[in-house]
């Protein structure tokens, strides 16, 4: 059997189409467009290129964006003086910090200081919180999990009393994942095992699952033997294995492999989600939707 390939790529598109139209909609009927400003300090090559990516989906969306960038030995005062200027601005719905801040910057503090009726990325610990209660309470779900379970009902894939086994318990993507996917209601309604380094018998527990979501961040960590005949397969893992020749650029580029071993995976699994293409495009995409989301909020918009 051949699984059927969930592409993010293609779910993105659909995505961003349907936040360009209700942009539009917004505009016309109150004259306002989603505001998100992105902060960036430093130069490290990769945190530009994803605010570059970022601020131009937001542009092709049709939102108000603002690139902030700041010099590497901003203070963590001033940091949080710009924090706070855009937690008072009206114009911007969504503040993002890009990750990893320099040295001097406490992490947590500038997160923390992120109005959370703002926090588009829903780190904030009242947006974990309001995440853990479920339902009506949930304002952000953060962006890489809420991609995943988008990924998985655009799939047609049935959540409800499905046993759902998560590899991983970051704050970032293996703890939210699991949380979302127990909760009531569509898309989820799962019972949820989650494994971990600390965990006996990897292997068993993901033998188990009919739907499989993979967050380790170790390549071909996964293996074909470990699939249930028809699960289907979320790979979130991105590592870098090697460099090669763009066909495209003639650039050199890295070489991404996911957590499974995806090409024997793919003859077991029902639905399989490919790295590069799989999870890596829904997260900007779903960075969109929460922007989109806060000025609904404050609009009042259901
Ligand atoms: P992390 O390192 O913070 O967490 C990894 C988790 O996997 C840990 O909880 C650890 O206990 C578990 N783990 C590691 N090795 C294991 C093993 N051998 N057996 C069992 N459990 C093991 O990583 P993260 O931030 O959650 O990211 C995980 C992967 O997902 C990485 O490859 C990362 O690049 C990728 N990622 C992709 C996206 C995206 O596509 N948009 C977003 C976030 C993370």
């Amino acid at each position: 059997m051949s699984a059927k390939l969930i592409k993010g790529t293609e779910i993105r598109e659909q995505i961003l189409e349907e936040i360009t139209a209700e942009v539009a909609e917004i505009k016309e009927k109150y004259g306002k467009v989603p505001g998100l400003v992105t902060i960036l300090v430093g130069e490290n090559p990769a945190s530009i290129s994803y605010v570059t990516l970022k601020i131009k989906t937001a542009h092709r969306v049709g939102f108000h964006e603002i690139q902030d960038t700041q010099s590497v030995d901003i203070s963590e005062d001033d940091l949080l003086a710009l924090i706070d200027k855009y937690n008072n601005d009206d114009s911007i719905n969504g503040i993002l910090v890009q990750l990893p801040l320099p040295k001097q910057i406490n992490e947590k503090k500038i997160l923390n200081a992120i109005d959370p009726d703002k926090d588009v990325d829903g780190f904030h610990p009242i947006n974990v919180g309001r995440l853990m209660i479920g339902g009506d309470e949930v304002k952000f779900p953060p962006c890489t999990p809420a991609g995943i379970q988008e990924m998985i009902v655009r799939a047609g894939v049935e959540t409800k009393g499905a046993e759902v086994v998560v590899v991983g318990r970051s704050n970032i993507v293996g703890k939210p994942i699991a949380n979302m996917m127990l909760q009531k209601g569509v898309g989820a309604n799962s019972t949820v095992t989650v494994v971990h380094t600390g965990t006996k018998d990897l292997a068993g527990h993901c033998k188990r699952a009919d739907i499989l979501i993979v967050a380790a961040g170790v390549p071909g960590l996964v293996k074909p033997e470990w699939i249930k005949p028809g699960a289907c397969v979320i790979d979130v893992g991105v590592n870098r294995v090697g460099e090669k020749i763009s066909e495209k650029t003639g650039k050199k580029i890295a070489i991404l492999k996911g957590d499974v071993d995806f090409d024997a995976a793919k003859e077991i699994a029902g639905s399989i989600t490919p790295v590069p293409g799989g999870v890596g495009p829904m997260t900007i995409t779903m960075l969109m939707l929460n922007t989109l989301r806060a000025i609904k909020f404050k609009l009042g918009i259901n």
